[in-house]
């Protein structure tokens, strides 16, 4: 595999970063994850635009190549014959002595590579998932996309040791968003209700276009909290994110929703996503 690093185009075995970098010593650290259908970028302005919000927000400097990053995607998608799959881009404060204090002079480390993955014709898309609820013990600014992945990352192996396929993180009895994607119920009368923006949640590119081609579909969307027990109670679940597009839920904490496949709203909303998205894909 070719990856990006800091201006080069280099094989996998070859790409170097410093172990002074602070996105290994701090996880001061921001990331992006685009995918890839038929060889092209889906969603790549939403990316770029919370890319450089999550920058800005930390006082992160943009890295040499940030004029040229579109190139960059599409050079690294083309070297790799990759047709289905994402890139992964991530920017860190680079290295440094090891201070709390930012350096005065960062020097950003820019790296990026792809993951080929099949996300149309996903298996866990077909079947619906499986998820757990946990408490939300992240950070208050969940809205900055950064590399602390740790507590998701445990969230991930709690449901897997619990024989399901993710966990809905609760917090004051309400749910968040999923380990790595945004948590959405469909009501007994089909209502699609999702938490509403804040530094409480990520601020999905995929929830961006699947809430404008709900409402576009003349589907009712609620941006509000919802708890636990109205989810169990709700008529269909569902994700989303940049690499599962939209994906039923089918299980809350060992409660069958419907009856235990992916419901028709959820189902609609994969389909009418995965057309728009290849269509508009760069
Ligand atoms: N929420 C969290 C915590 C995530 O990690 C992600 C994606 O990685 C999302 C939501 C979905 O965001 P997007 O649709 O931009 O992939």
């Amino acid at each position: 595999r070719i990856v990006y690093v800091n201006g080069e185009f280099l094989p996998e075995e070859e790409a170097k970063v410093s172990i002074f970098d602070r996105g290994f010593l701090m996880a001061d650290g921001v990331y992006e994850v685009t995918s890839v259908l038929d060889g092209k970028l889906v969603d790549y302005d939403g990316h770029l635009t919370r890319l450089e919000r999550s920058l800005a927000e930390l006082d992160m400097p943009e890295p040499d190549g940030m004029d040229a990053l579109l190139e960059i995607h599409r050079e690294l998608v083309s070297r790799n014959n990759l047709k289905e799959g994402c890139v992964y881009l991530q920017i860190t404060r680079g290295p440094a002595d090891r201070d709390f204090l930012y350096p005065e002079t960062p020097k950003p480390t820019l790296v990026l590579f792809t993951l080929a993955m099949t996300l149309r014709r996903s298996p866990k898309a077909e079947k619906g998932l499986r998820v757990i609820s946990i408490d939300d013990l992240r950070w208050g600014r969940r809205d900055i996309k950064t590399v602390q992945l740790l507590y998701p990352s445990m969230g991930k192996m709690m449901a897997k040791h619990a024989g399901a396929d993710d966990a809905w993180m609760v917090e004051n009895g309400h749910v968040t968003e999923g380990t790595s994607n945004n948590a959405y119920i469909v009501t007994q009368d089909g209502t699609i209700v999702t938490r509403q923006l804040s530094h409480d949640i990520l601020h999905g590119i995929t929830r961006a276009a699947v809430l404008r081609f709900a409402r576009e579909a003349q589907i009712k969307v609620e941006e509000r909290p919802f708890t636990l027990d109205e989810a169990k109670a709700a008529s269909e679940a569902f994700i989303t994110s940049a690499t599962t597009f939209v994906t039923g839920v089918v299980e809350i904490d060992g409660v069958q929703l419907g009856d235990g496949t992916p419901g028709p709203v959820s189902r609609r909303l994969r389909e009418i996503y995965l057309e728009e998205a290849a269509k508009q894909a760069v």
